[in-house]
This record gives structure tokens, C-alpha cells and sequence, in this order.
């Protein structure tokens, strides 16, 4: 049955940035209600080794994400399957309905609903994900060390991934399905003076190629978008580098957003144009896009709600 529920704090976002803001608002003693979304535990759910959360030399996407739920538990916070499908925050209590049919009213909201990374949306390409496919060259660059390399994608993201890439790779190619790049003109500079990097231009990548036992890449399949002529380039890692959505959905026309749908937080907090809103994790960052910075941005999130509900006391 319907019903509705308040809450001093709502977070909305059950990633690194959500389990984050809801241990300390638990902590807190505020209460606080997560709605976990479609992807409980967010992004890292997708991933298998993560070498970079500080405390654990390896630990799989999953578990750590089942670790920070297990954790915002334990220190109060309720954590609820559920999706928010709409969310008003033109007045106090602010107003968000769930799938479930539950109304939730809250003084202070968290948003941390996350980012995706874009995909080419190829069934090899999902296979192999985490197992040489990636969207991070931060977060899986290092376990190519000595590698080839290939990543597909024609912006700024691109080409600084391509660029990274090559602190690892023993080579990178760099795959563009058109004849010039949309990166900035001094980024292409240096990428076109590396010797490590080479281009495919006018192609699209048609399949990723890949051993069984074990599971792992061993090239991509390419077509040249003008004569049609297939090619396979060999690599050990496909990165994915076409751009991210952030998930801005439910607040597109209520806060300013900024650089293709991030929303906007003042310097230095996560304070949003609606006093009482508060925005943490990949959401709101288009440069850093981690788990610890995602988290760092949860715990400021939740420090930021605790002293503007204690102001409004
Ligand atoms: C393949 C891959 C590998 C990665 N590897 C690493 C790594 O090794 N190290 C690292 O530091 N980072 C890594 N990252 C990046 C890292 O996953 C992200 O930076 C981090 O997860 C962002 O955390 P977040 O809490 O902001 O959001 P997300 O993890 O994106 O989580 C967003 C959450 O919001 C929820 N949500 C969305 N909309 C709604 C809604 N309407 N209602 C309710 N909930 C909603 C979703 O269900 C999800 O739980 C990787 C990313 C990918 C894609």
C-alpha cells in the first residue's frame, strides 16, 4: 500500500557517494533513508579488481560495495531497494515518489544518483567488461603494464586517456571514426607527437575479440566507416572513452548543471542553488570521477545537510 514516510535526510544514490554520506549522517544521529536505484552499489558493481580504495590492496567492485552498505547499516542508516521517479523541491519538506508507490518527504536532500559511463552497447563489448574492457584509464590504466592497448573516442576524454594510457602500454591506438578529433588542438599535438600512440581513423569498432579461459581481450574487430574494410587491431585492454551521462534527471529543471548535465555545487561544498540540497560523487564531477573522491564528496555532503538542519533548529 502507499504510503509516506519523512525523513531528515533523504540520500538518493547507493554508490560510494551515498553509503558515504549515509554513514556519517547516521552518525550524525540525523536518521538518514537511502534509496538504493537500479544499480545498488552503483558503478563499481560493474568492475571486477579495484587496487585504488585506500585500506585494500585488491578487493572486487562488488564486495566493496556491499562492505560500505553493510557499513551505513550498521551506524543507523536505513537503506531501502526502491527508485525515486520524481523529486520537488520547490518547497520544504522537499517531495520524492518511488517506484514502490512510498512518498518520501525530507528537510535536506543528498543527491548522489551518480554518472554512467557510455558504451558502445556491443555484446562482446559487455561481456568482456572487467575482463579487459573499460571505461577509467585512471582506475584500470595499471594493469595493462607492458600492454597493448586500444581506445576508441574522438574528444578531450579521448585523448587524455590515450595519453595516460601510454605511462603503461607498451603502445596505444587510438580508434576515431572520423578523419579529425573534436579534442582541444593542444591536446591532439601532443598526442600526435607520442611515439607510443597510433591513430585508425574513419573506423568503429564492430566487435571485441577475446579468450574464454580466462576470460580477456585479445583485440577489437574494426570496420573503416568509408570502404567498409575490416581490421583487427590486438590489444590486451579496450577503453571506452565516448563520454558519460551524468544522472541529473530528476533535478535537469529545478538546479543549474553544468558541462553536459553535471549538477552545480558551490566551491568547496556540495551546497547546490537550493538551500537544503546537497549534491555529492560523479553527479557532480566531471574531472575526478572516482570512488574515493565520490566518497570524500558523500561524508562533505552529510557534514554540509547535518549543520543546515542544526541553523534551521
Ligand atoms: C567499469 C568501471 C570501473 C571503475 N573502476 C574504478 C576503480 O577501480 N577505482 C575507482 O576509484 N573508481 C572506479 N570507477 C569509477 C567509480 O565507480 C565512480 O567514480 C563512483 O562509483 C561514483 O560514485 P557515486 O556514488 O557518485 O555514483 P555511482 O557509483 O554512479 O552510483 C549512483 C547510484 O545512484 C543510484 N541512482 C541513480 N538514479 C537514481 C534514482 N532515480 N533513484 C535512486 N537511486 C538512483 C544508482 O542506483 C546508483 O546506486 C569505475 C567506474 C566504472 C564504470
Amino acid at each position: 500500500m502507499a504510503e509516506t514516510r519523512h525523513t531528515k535526510v533523504l540520500i538518493i544514490g547507493s554508490g560510494p557517494a551515498g553509503y558515504t554520506a549515509a554513514v556519517y549522517a547516521a552518525r550524525a544521529m540525523v536518521q538518514p533513508i537511502l534509496v538504493q536505484g537500479l544499480q545498488p552499489g552503483g558503478q563499481l558493481t560493474i568492475t571486477t579488481e579495484v587496487e585504488n580504495w585506500p585500506g585494500e590492496k585488491h578487493i572486487q567492485g562488488p564486495d566493496l560495495m556491499v562492505n560500505m552498505q553493510a557499513h551505513a547499516e550498521a551506524m543507523g542508516a536505513e537503506v531501502i531497494s526502491d527508485y525515486i521517479t520524481s523529486l520537488d523541491l520547490k518547497a520544504r519538506p522537499f517531495v520524492a515518489k518511488a517506484d514502490s508507490g512510498t512518498t518520501y518527504t525530507a528537510d535536506a536532500v543528498i543527491l548522489a544518483t551518480g554518472a554512467q559511463a557510455k558504451w558502445l552497447g556491443l555484446p562482446s563489448e559487455e561481456k568482456f567488461k572487467g575482463f579487459g574492457v573499460s571505461a577509467c584509464a585512471t582506475c584500470d590504466g595499471f594493469f595493462y603494464r607492458g600492454k597493448e592497448i586500444a581506445v576508441i573516442g574522438g574528444g578531450n576524454t579521448a585523448v587524455e586517456e590515450a595519453l595516460f594510457l601510454t605511462n603503461f602500454a607498451s603502445k596505444v591506438t587510438l580508434i576515431h571514426r572520423r578523419d579529425t578529433l573534436r579534442a582541444e588542438k593542444i591536446m591532439q599535438e601532443r598526442l600526435f607527437k607520442h611515439p607510443k600512440i597510433e591513430m585508425l581513423w574513419n573506423s568503429e569498432v564492430i566487435e571485441v575479440l577475446g579468450d574464454e579461459a580466462p576470460l580477456g581481450v585479445t583485440g577489437v574487430k574494426t570496420r573503416n566507416v568509408e570502404t567498409g574494410e575490416e581490421t583487427i587491431v590486438p590489444c590486451q585492454g579496450f577503453f571506452v572513452a565516448i563520454g558519460h551521462a551524468p544522472a541529473s534527471e530528476l533535478v535537469k529543471d529545478q538546479l543549474p548543471l553544468h558541462s553536459g548535465g553535471y549538477v552545480q555545487v558551490e566551491a568547496g561544498s556540495t551546497r547546490t542553488a537550493i538551500p537544503g540540497v546537497f549534491a555529492a560523487g560523479d553527479l557532480t564531477d566531471h574531472i575526478y570521477r572516482q570512488a574515493v573522491t565520490s566518497a570524500g564528496m558523500g561524508c562533505m555532503a552529510a557534514l554540509d545537510a547535518e549543520r543546515w538542519l542544526a541553523e534551521q533548529e
